[in-house]
């Protein structure tokens, strides 16, 4: 009887000894990855879209984004190298090379001179396709932190104009700023990636243009259409491109049997929080879900190959759930309002005035019209996600994806 016992025991140890968790060293990781960045994007903003989508559905609690599910949640430090309170440079520096650096500044250490790497660089030397998207410019600090470096975020054509030599597979949002400099006779962008053997798609119809095998790719607004970002999903019209669109052509582009990383910033949250513009901040977070649900049905197909990280670089504007003592919260207020301030011209002063009104009968609250320094939320799912759990610092996510994925900075 106890020899019949024992011996089981001992194989089933001997298996946890060799198969013991996926932090093994020899557990093969994930060869497709998604790193997917709301800016700006707090549990609150999170949490309002959940209750806004739940009243929605006539239910009184919280609905679900696509990530929210996720089976792996973590709590990320954002703060720089010189204020608790990080900008998007200083986070995307950290998110991208594992490093710390002051805020305005982009894969450049504090003393203005060293350089950092970006994760994308060794991943693109190991074989592995590299795209990088987001809703706002190419040129921006989230996604410029994933291909370039400047010792200042505002230098849109110095960050714009490295992506040609990286030789990345995919990049795509509005476009870029200033695609010939500012003062309009530097060397054009758009050349330098036709000649480095881009394709340059545009709009929605060059989004569904692009399939696999596309090569190098380049997706943009259409020409006359703002390239300092996409609209907003509140405002948008038929024929702009949308983050879902990009999400779709990435995977297209750069599906392949040696593997992919994929950044993909949902960029708006942030520039609806820094206007304290609730309703617009719930139809984007709305939008980026949508974006990652595509991801989603990619991980279905490879469950087993497939990591997809959502997190944020930073939370923007103190938004709170909750006001003046009562203990209502009423997201469904937001219905009255059908556009951003940011769109509404003219008229944005007095949309401005009506959406602080809004606020009051929504029980919804503002700090600040920039960021603040709150820990922000990671959801995971996938190969590998089990490293993400916990508490962890902005700079240990690119070390813990290069080092579930066997990979080195080099
Ligand atoms: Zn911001």
């Amino acid at each position: 009887m106890k020899r019949h016992f024992v011996f089981p025991v001992f194989i089933l140890f001997s298996f946890f000894l060799f198969f013991g968790g996926s932090a093994a060293p020899d557990a093969p990781g994930p060869k497709y990855v998604f790193l997917f960045i709301g800016d700006g994007m707090g549990l609150a903003h999170v949490s309002l879209t959940e209750a806004y989508l739940a009243a929605k559905d006539g239910v009184h609690g919280s609905g679900n984004v696509s990530f929210t599910s996720f089976p792996v949640v973590g709590l990320v430090t954002t703060h720089s190298a010189n204020r608790l309170v990080t900008c998007s440079s200083a986070a995307a520096t950290a998110l991208a090379t594992g490093h710390k650096t002051n805020n305005n500044m982009l894969g450049v250490a504090p003393d203005s001179v060293t350089r950092y790497t970006a994760l994308t660089y060794p991943l693109h030397k190991a074989g592995y396709r590299i795209g990088i998207a987001t809703s706002v410019s190419i040129d921006h600090a989230t996604p410029g932190g994933f291909y370039a470096q400047s010792v200042s975020r505002n230098r849109y054509y110095d960050i714009g104009s490295q992506a040609a030599g990286t030789g990345f597979e995919f990049f795509a949002g509005g476009g870029f700023i200033y695609p010939a400099g500012r003062t309009g006779d530097q060397p054009d962008i758009y050349a330098q990636l036709a000649d480095a053997g881009y394709r340059i798609v545009r709009g929605p119809e060059g989004a569904a243009e692009l399939s696999s095998g596309a090569g190098k790719a380049v997706l943009v607004q259409h020409e006359g259409k703002d390239n300092h970002s996409l609209p907003y999903a509140i405002d948008r019209g038929d024929d702009d491109l949308t983050l879902s669109q990009i999400t779709r052509a990435a995977i297209r582009v750069l599906d392949n049997p040696r593997g992919f990383f994929a950044m993909i910033e949902g960029g708006k949250i942030d520039w609806a929080g820094h206007g304290n513009d609730a309703a617009t901040i719930i139809h984007e977070v709305v939008d980026f879900s949508d974006a990652i649900a595509i991801a989603v049905e990619f991980y279905r197909r490879h469950p087993d190959e497939t990591l997809i990280l959502v997190t944020a670089d930073h939370e923007t504007g103190g938004l709170a759930l909750g006001r003046d003592g009562s203990y209502s919260l009423l997201p469904t207020a937001y219905d009255e309002q059908s556009r951003s301030i940011d769109a509404a011209g003219k008229d944005r002063d007095a949309l401005r005035e009506a959406v602080r009104e809004i606020d009051k009968k929504a029980h919804v609250a503002w700090t600040t019209g920039g960021h603040t320094g709150i820990m922000v939320p990671l959801y995971a799912i996938g190969a590998g996600s089990e490293r993400f759990a916990g508490k962890l610092d902005n700079t240990d996510i690119p070390n813990r994806i290069l080092a579930i994925m066997h990979q080195e900075w080099r």
